[in-house]
């Protein structure tokens, strides 16, 4: 079914259609008004501040999220997610919608569906007794499903909504993001184009709340980011607004150490840099969409990362450089599963100009991108993903055969790839013997060894069963005992 163009009034410039009034009374509001003209704005520390859908997910959650903001009148532009999970097998909000807009899209009737999403928000907005009805957002809606007005514009009424009953809740000005947030005609997002509306839009707004998710493209049709990507959306109005932090309020007290599935309560790092991170989320560490660092690394403001149920941890920072040591040698360890070999033997390959070239040719070919490439005098490996790799291997092969007539190629499965990522290790003696020393104690072979004359990470092969014996050596031998800064 071909997509209607969703340029409905809703998007365009309009106010919402939900009538939202705060039940604060006349006296609190004047006292909240007084409360921040006590800060001159211009002078003001400005926050932008986003919160996950855990963070918003029930009325219990949202007044957490209120109290937060309303205690320091520097959290100025609020950035929410749908409602997420309450509970640990609850559906997220985003995915009760794409299922009905799917529903929709076979013919079925949706209207128990659209009932369903209505009572997450109508269980909201009577646990914090604000005074907003929603019935005629939901009325466009049903309707825009109906018609096929597309997915993303489905996707993105999660935020839509909850943005709307967050602003209720706080007295801030709503802005739909569909205003502020732009996309190209091929849906690909304009950092620069909506860099300069934002910083026009906001210019003279103080405090407001600016749905996270999704923005429009120039016919007005709605476009999200990939999923989670509310991170996204702080970062470009941090930037946008030059705040001087990007506070993100998740359910955790910020960036673990390691992954918790494999080490209990693993420490929570407290300064991390933005090249770090990369590292570490690259090899599977998740607290913050991938595409989240950009926006704001290029003005140099720090990202907070902040517990909504635990508001008195200092959560974890996330900056561009810092003078601060880390409490370890190493800044964090991650990693994951997964991973194949592909081992290829040629008699005076060393001589040959242009092998590696020919050789990663064909798996660009093949669309499969490497991770590493170690190699000896004869042999070149390349370590790829092993389920990407699957899906073409013969195609691999002989086109290997074909572009270097090798003497062998073989091939090594299930591998996993760990990180041991820290700027502390930057000349510092003896880190990797340690790793190797804590590998060979747990019995634990290393298959592949890298580590890039940065020295911000090593990155180590180990057979995908030894895995979690091998985090868990490294993270005792760094973290528990606390070996290694000695060396310094
Ligand atoms: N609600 C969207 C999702 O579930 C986006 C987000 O939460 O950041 O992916």
């Amino acid at each position: 079914m071909s997509e209607l163009n969703n340029n409905s009034e809703l998007n365009k410039d309009k106010e919402p259609a939900a009538s939202a009034k705060n039940n604060s009374t006349e006296a609190d509001r004047e006292e909240d008004e007084n409360a921040y003209s006590l800060h001159p704005v211009s002078s003001r520390v400005k926050k932008v501040v986003k919160f996950g859908g855990s963070s918003l997910a029930s009325a219990a959650q949202m007044k957490k999220v209120c109290d937060i903001i309303r205690s320091d009148p520097s959290r100025r532009y609020v950035i929410p997610s749908a409602p997420g999970k309450r509970f640990s097998d609850d559906t997220k909000v985003t995915d009760m919608l794409y299922r009905a807009y799917d529903a929709a899209a076979r013919g079925e009737d949706i209207t128990d569906r659209i009932n369903a999403i209505r009572s997450r928000y109508q269980e909201i907005i009577d646990g914090l007794h604000i005074d907003i009805d929603l019935g005629e957002e939901f009325a466009v809606i049903e309707d825009m499903f109906r018609r096929q007005a597309g997915r993303d514009y489905a996707a993105s009424r999660g935020e839509y909504l909850n943005g709307m009953v967050l602003a209720a809740c706080l007295g801030f000005r709503y802005i739909d993001a569909a205003k502020v947030i732009c996309f190209d005609e091929n849906g690909k997002f304009e950092s620069e184009k909506t860099h300069q509306t934002l910083r026009e839009y906001l210019k003279n707004i103080d405090y407001a709340v600016i749905p996270g998710f999704y923005g429009a493209m120039p016919d007005g049709s709605i476009k999200t980011f990939s999923r989670g990507g509310s991170d996204i959306t702080g970062s470009i109005v941090a930037r946008a607004v030059r705040a001087d932090v990007y506070e993100n309020w998740t359910d955790v007290s910020g960036v673990m150490l390691a992954d918790p599935h494999i080490i209990s309560n693993p420490e929570v790092i407290d300064t991390v840099t933005y090249r770090e991170l990369r590292e570490l989320s690259y090899m599977g560490a998740t607290v913050l969409h991938e595409e989240a660092i950009f926006p704001v690394r290029s003005e140099g403001i720090p990202i907070n990362i902040r517990n909504t149920n635990a508001p008195e941890d200092p959560g974890t920072m996330i900056v561009e450089t810092t003078f601060r040591q880390p409490k370890y040698v190493i800044t964090g360890i991650a990693g994951h599963k997964g991973f194949c070999a592909i081992n290829i033997e040629k008699d005076m390959m060393n001589e040959e100009v242009g092998f590696g070239r020919k050789v990663l040719q064909v798996f660009e070919e093949n669309g499969i991108s490497f991770e590493h490439t170690p190699s000896g005098i004869d042999t070149f490996t390349v370590i790829v993903h092993q389920d990407e790799f699957m899906e073409k291997e013969q195609n691999v092969i002989s086109g290997i055969h074909k572009a270097v007539h090798p003497d062998t190629i073989d091939l090594e499965g299930d591998l996993a790839l760990i990180a041991i990522v820290g700027r502390g290790m930057k000349a510092k003696k003896g880190t990797a013997g340690l790793v190797f020393s804590a590998l060979a104690h747990a019995r634990v072979n290393v298959k592949m060894i890298d580590q890039g004359s940065s020295e911000l990470n090593i990155i180590i092969g180990v057979k995908n069963d030894d895995f979690e014996t091998a985090v868990r050596a490294i993270y005792d031998v760094f973290v528990t005992a606390n070996l290694g800064t000695e060396t310094r």
